[in-house]
């Protein structure tokens, strides 16, 4: 019988890059109502801590089981930042272009060779909102950030997150390579393997 989960998201693209990776479980992912999705505070300071905000609130109003991600930009010169605030790093409400700019200007005295970046994604998945042992998976996807956007696919920081074995950007990747070798389709598969064992 098909199980319904719920995704602590209001973002309808995230739910079609991951339903089908839960579908081989029979997991049906359902999203919640958008208002709600914008009152959780996420106030973690880790990836994981926010994560397990959102799939907890969200498991306690739908009555279901939840899983929530977060992900972000965690650049190695800037002790990790902008991290948890990678969406709204040039302030509310979140704008890309500024988010990349700032980064740019932030980062002008950083040497070619001190550049790494990765970007980072949890996935949680709580059975209910008490459940005390969550499963957990995690994705990091290395690169390097470059001093001039280039490509134009994707989204947030892919025009400046430069992978060397591939010479591309992540925003010169079509979504199928992404969605393939991405942060979030580790963090996915390592998630699905644990719900298969669990
Ligand atoms: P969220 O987890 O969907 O809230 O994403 C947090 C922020 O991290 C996004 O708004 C982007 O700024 C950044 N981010 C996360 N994943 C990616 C990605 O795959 N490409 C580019 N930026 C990303």
């Amino acid at each position: 019988m098909t199980a319904k989960v719920a995704l602590a998201t209001s973002n309808e693209g995230k739910r079609a890059e991951l339903a089908p990776l839960f579908e081989e479980l029979d997991i049906e992912l359902v999203l919640p109502d958008a208002r709600l999705m914008s009152e959780i505070e996420e106030s973690g300071l880790t990836f994981i801590e926010n994560a397990l905000i959102k799939a907890r609130a969200v498991s306690a109003i739908t009555q279901l089981p939840a899983i929530a991600d977060d992900s972000g930009l965690s650049v190695n010169a800037l002790d990790g930042k902008p991290g948890i605030h990678s969406a709204r790093y040039a302030g509310t409400p979140s704008d890309a272009l500024r988010n990349n700019e700032k980064l740019l200007a932030t980062m002008s005295d950083v040497p070619d060779r001190e550049r790494e970046a990765s970007f980072q994604c949890v996935l949680v998945y709580l059975r209910h909102p008490d459940d005390p042992v969550p499963l957990i998976g995690i994705g990091s996807w290395e690169g390097e950030i470059l001093r001039a956007p280039r490509g134009s696919q994707g989204f947030g920081y892919d025009p400046l997150f430069f992978l060397p074995s591939l010479n591309r950007t992540a925003a010169e990747l079509t979504t199928e390579e992404k969605n393939a070798i991405s942060h979030r389709a580790k963090a996915a598969k390592q998630l699905v393997a644990k719900l298969h064992g669990s």
